[in-house]
């Protein structure tokens, strides 16, 4: 029998330079890449094999998304097990029973009475099945004027039409044109100034939620259905929201009937030490999007969690007729379900969460013992999440950022850069001497670079 990881390496090293031109790479420099191409062939639990055989410890938990570790067997099983028994169940007036096995988990793990689950293929439909959700759910409430949403400056909710228009990352929105319009943007919560080697929720930065006050004012709030953030922001690089901060959105979202959505996208499953980030601060919001965590990165799936009432108001009118005119060919697709109901049982069975919560403080403290290195102007740290921002090289923004990413994978680590920014968010599995290795690999790579 072939081997498949050394089959996979021996194809990738014989690959010429001709042969990486197809693939038009995602959110990548490609020609720089295609240059110097950085292929990984394998991986099990902290690692990925390069295709030149170095072993690399793996500190973004692939995308944020592999929680439980690589190839874990549990969740390889039950996807070859459902591929074999029944590949693909129709999605649209039909359905297969673990769709429902699944429904019922997340709404057990959801905050509140957060209790319905609506299946999707990625976060970025996760995020546009809960705008639409939120508008016509105020449509069907005979409110059909709250058609506006609010999104916050550097937030990112996908590559959609709709999370790009409530996102704001100016390089992922201005060369696409027509955006969604009747989009307000709050003001985002970083600061050098003011927040700068924060452990944990930044004291500074609850005011700046009294934004979303001004936007009603402008508005009103009978033509806002919803807000959209990611409790914490991790692409636009670690942004940890400020104590009170959210609790205050909540309260304004409470008085005015606007609808709160969490991009729990990155955050869900585990990555703050609780199910969700809204566990873990203690807000229910109304409605989650989740994503990566859900079936570990091993197939795609995303999952928007709804609560009971904003559910039940579209259970309503005739009988015959959809009730949400939404969905995909793959929604609730049997290998993701699958890999998803052995993911949530992996979680629990070795406790992951709770793991995270219990690593956190040490995970914290190895982040903040690079404060003294030449370059960094920031260290910010959530549960199983750190960013460390450095100071632009004068003239090439982001180059620093990137050099450092390509010395920690030269030296064995995967770490995340967002700009100037590096971002580490590992598998919950990590141990205490990993968490020494990647954060004494980032700190030699910043001691290194120019
Ligand atoms: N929302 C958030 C908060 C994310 O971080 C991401 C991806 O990183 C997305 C949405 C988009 O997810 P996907 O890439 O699966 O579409």
């Amino acid at each position: 029998m072939t081997d498949a990881p050394t089959a996979q390496a021996d194809a990738a090293t014989a690959l010429g330079r001709n042969d990486l031109e197809a693939y038009w790479m995602p959110f990548t420099a490609n020609r720089q890449f295609k240059a110097a191409p950085r292929l990984m062939v394998s991986a099990k639990d902290m690692h990925y094999s390069m295709a030149d055989g170095r072993r690399v410890l793996d500190g973004c938990s692939g995308l944020w998304c592999v929680n439980a570790g690589h190839c874990r067997d549990e969740i390889a099983e039950a996807i070859a097990a459902q591929a074999r028994r029944m590949d693909y169940a129709t999605a649209f007036q039909m359905a297969h029973p673990a769709a429902f096995e699944l429904a019922d988990r997340l709404a057990e793990l959801a905050p509140g009475d957060i209790d319905h689950a609506f299946f999707t293929n990625s976060g970025s439909e996760s995020v546009d099945t809960a705008l639409k959700i939120a508008i016509a759910y105020h449509h069907r409430q005979g409110q059909g004027q709250r058609q506006r949403l609010v999104g916050r400056e550097k937030g990112y909710h996908g590559a959609g039409f709709g999370g790009m228009s409530v996102g704001g990352i100016a390089n992922n929105r201005k060369h696409f044109g027509m955006l969604l319009g009747g989009i307000d943007h709050l003001p985002h919560t970083h600061s050098l100034e003011h927040a700068a080697f924060s452990r944990g929720q930044p004291r500074w930065g609850a005011h700046l939620a009294e934004a979303l006050e001004s936007i009603i004012a402008l508005h009103d709030a009978s033509t806002i259905a919803a807000v959209m953030v990611e409790p914490m922001a991790g692409s636009a690089g670690v942004l940890i929201p400020p104590v009170g901060y959210l609790e205050r959105l909540r309260e304004i979202c409470d008085r005015t009937g606007i609808l709160l959505i969490f991009d729990e996208v990155i955050t869900g499953f585990g990555r703050l030490g609780a199910s969700f980030a809204a566990e873990y601060l203690g807000i229910v919001p109304d409605i989650i999007t989740t994503a990566k965590g859900l079936t570990n990165g091993a197939v795609p799936m995303g999952a928007v969690l709804v609560r009971k009432e904003i559910h039940d108001a579209f259970m309503s009118g005739p009988e015959t007729l959809p009730e949400l005119f939404h969905g995909y060919t793959y929604s609730g697709h049997p290998l993701a379900c699958a890999a998803a109901l052995a993911t949530l049982d992996l979680y629990a069975k070795e406790d992951l969460f709770a793991r995270a919560a219990s690593l956190a403080g040490y995970f914290e403290d190895a982040a903040h013992g690079l404060k003294d290195l030449d370059h960094v102007v920031d260290i910010r740290n959530l549960g199983l999440v750190a960013g460390i921002e450095l100071e632009a090289a004068p003239g090439a923004p982001g180059a620093r950022g990137y050099d450092v990413f390509l010395r920690c994978l030269e030296k064995g680590v995967l770490v995340r850069y967002t700009g100037d920014i590096i971002a580490t968010s590992p598998p919950l599995i990590i141990e205490k001497s990993q968490i020494d290795e990647l954060f004494g690999t980032v700190g030699e790579a910043i001691e290194e670079t120019v």
